[in-house]
């Protein structure tokens, strides 16, 4: 018996299963893969998704 193989899902870096029973590996969810595909398709793919509380300082923004 193997160890089953767990990756970070590339859209919200949880822990998903790789094996062949996740339909949307390496993601771990439909609505992840949605995401980055949606992502490619925007041109936006750069921008990491991160979940935190803690706005990170946006150098590139506009300063008024
Ligand atoms: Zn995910």
């Amino acid at each position: 018996m193997n160890p089953p193989r767990i990756g970070a899902c590339p859209t919200c870096r949880k822990s998903s299963s790789l094996e062949a029973g996740n339909p949307w590996r390496p993601f771990c969810s439909e609505r992840c893969k949605l995401i980055d595909l949606g992502a490619w398709a925007s041109g936006r793919y750069s921008i990491p998704v991160v979940e935190s509380d803690e706005a990170e300082p946006r150098p590139s923004q506009d300063d008024q």
